[in-house]
């Protein structure tokens, strides 16, 4: 295999088969990929600027010393070349993406088409409130769905992302602690389930809590004996998601909450998996005192690289009043910003902020371009068919794979790696070979209490010929694997631009930055 400067594998390994080989290392129409830097073709231009007049130094002294060794190429090499990066990802708009807890539901169109209104897609955080009333009465509408299907009085919108969103409920539990007299002030103790995200715990630490893991039980459930053991007056939240990362409703949910309460802790739920119970259970109901929703899980809006996330906090009555500034009233003269206390509606109690404005103006658009184009009913079907679907794989499956724990699941279907015991395949393995087949992998060896887990989540939106095409090629993985042939599964997968990397240097020692050849050169003298 031939490697650039950074180590980098330049052409595919070489083809198993001779006639496979090609001359250029493209395989068919799917183009190798330099780097941009590598493209770099000095003096070549996109755009004719003209030359830059004298200007007088507005930085004082401060004189760059060298250039910044941007890379210099045409229009049509860029365009290229970030068109064939983007061909390379896996999207939910090309294949299933079966990701167990990151519900991958189709992002509708009717979404986007809104969210490219002029009024919404061109408002600016800093324009006269008076003339964004229209948006700002979006936003005071997209609270008042949450608000409705939560059960829940306040909701902060500006967080960014769901971990954003935990940080920010989890902020507000801490204040409303520190607000309260002599040692009931200074609890730090937050309980987590041995299953949680690893976002949960993550949170609770970096604001300063210590975390004290709770166990499962054999049904893949929070072990309540073993929280009741842990309950004290040092206490100040547990972390719980419902239904759980194995996929199973905490049956017990209730009483755990009323546990924590008369223990004097609050209840953090970790929301991402509302999709599963949205429109037919209200987390209020369950004694929820804040929970995050996830605008790219539940209400459609699209992840990760396409667009910014948002992740809304919904809180109860007890910590209402902590919640972040600024938040949008609406009331009889219109709707308003509170950006800072003392304006009518803070209440001296405010955590702060999360953020510099508002929160993700184009995700808000979507999501309640989502709710209005369902309704409640449409919410409710969108929670009994994303369970459906979940049930229909892990019934087809369960006969082949392994599943951990008895009985339905809610609206991710969870397996572990028993059946491939013996058989020289691990989980890894095994996802390597779904690439093969044109699946991007479930989510693996996550939740950490089930050895090798497989968790698939194929949501509402997938039909049952996807499903089933689905079935059938995990069925035939499974029997490949029984039937010993741990080699071909070990050489998964063929077919990708680049095949087995080695992920453990790549996390350990991961190479983030391009330099020049000569000044690595130099750097090794
Ligand atoms: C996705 C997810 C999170 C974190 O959400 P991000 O938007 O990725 O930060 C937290 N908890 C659970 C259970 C999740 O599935």
């Amino acid at each position: 295999m031939s490697m650039n400067g950074q180590g980098r594998p330049t052409r595919p390994e070489a083809a198993p088969a001779s006639d496979a080989a090609t001359l250029t290392g493209n395989a068919g129409l799917v183009i190798e990929e330099a780097l941009i830097f590598e493209l770099d073709s000095p003096g070549a231009v996109g755009v004719d600027l003209p030359p830059v007049p004298a200007t007088a130094q507005h930085l004082g002294g401060v004189k760059p010393r060298r250039s910044i060794g941007l890379p210099q190429l045409s229009e049509p090499t860029v365009v290229r070349h970030y068109t064939r990066l983007s061909q390379k990802n896996m999207a939910i708009d090309s294949a299933f993406y079966p990701l167990g807890s990151c519900t991958m539901k189709h992002n509708p169109r009717l979404n986007e088409k809104m969210a490219r209104l002029p009024g919404f897609a061109d408002v600016h955080p800093l324009q006269p409130v008076s003339t964004a009333q229209g948006s700002l009465d979006l936003v005071a509408e997209l609270a008042r769905w949450l608000n409705t299907l939560t059960g829940m009085p306040a909701v902060a919108l500006s967080p960014g992302a769901g971990a954003h969103g935990e940080m920010c409920g989890m902020m507000a539990i801490r204040a409303a602690i520190e607000h309260r007299e002599g040692k009931d002030s200074r609890r730090r103790r937050v309980l987590v389930p041995e299953s949680a995200h690893g976002t949960n715990p993550a949170t609770a630490a970096a604001i300063g809590f210590t975390v004290d893991p709770i166990p499962a039980d054999a049904t893949g459930r929070v072990d309540v004996a073993a929280l009741e053991a842990k309950l004290g007056d040092d206490v100040a939240a547990i972390m719980l998601t419902n239904p759980n990362t194995c996929g199973l409703f905490e049956r017990d949910i209730v009483h755990i909450a009323e546990m924590v309460h008369a223990a004097g802790g609050f209840f953090y739920c970790d929301g991402a998996n509302f999709n599963a119970i949205v429109g037919r259970v209200r987390p209020a109901d369950l004694g929820v005192d804040a929970m995050h929703i996830n605008l790219h899980k539940t209400f459609s809006t699209p992840h990760g690289g396409g667009g910014p996330g948002a992740g809304p906090v919904v809180l109860s009555e007890a910590l209402a009043p902590f919640a972040p500034r600024p938040f949008v009233v609406r009331d009889a003269s219109g709707v308003r910003i509170v950006e800072h206390e003392g304006e009518a509606g803070s209440t001296g109690l405010s955590f702060g902020r999360m953020k510099a404005f508002h929160g993700q103006m184009g995700m808000f658009v979507r999501a309640l371009t989502y709710m209005l184009s369902h309704g409640a009913d449409g919410l409710w079907q969108v929670a009994s068919d994303s369970v459906l679907n979940a049930n229909y794989v892990l019934a087809s499956l369960k006969d082949v794979m392994s599943a951990p724990f008895e009985g339905p699941c809610m609206h991710e279907a969870l397996f572990d790696d028993r059946f491939l015991k013996g058989t020289g395949v691990s989980t890894l393995d095994f996802a390597k070979a779904m690439i093969d087949e044109g699946y991007h992998p479930m989510t693996m060896y996550f939740p950490l209490v089930v050895h090798g887990a497989m968790l698939i989540e194929p949501t509402e939106t997938e039909s049952k010929a996807t499903l089933d095409g689905f079935v059938d090629t995990m069925r035939r993985l499974a029997q490949k694997a029984k039937a010993g042939e741990a080699d071909w599964f070990a050489a998964a997968p063929r077919h990708t631009p680049r095949r087995r990397l080695d992920e453990t240097l790549a996390a350990r020692r991961p190479v983030l930055r391009w330099r020049p050849p000569e000044t690595r050169a130099q750097a090794a003298e």
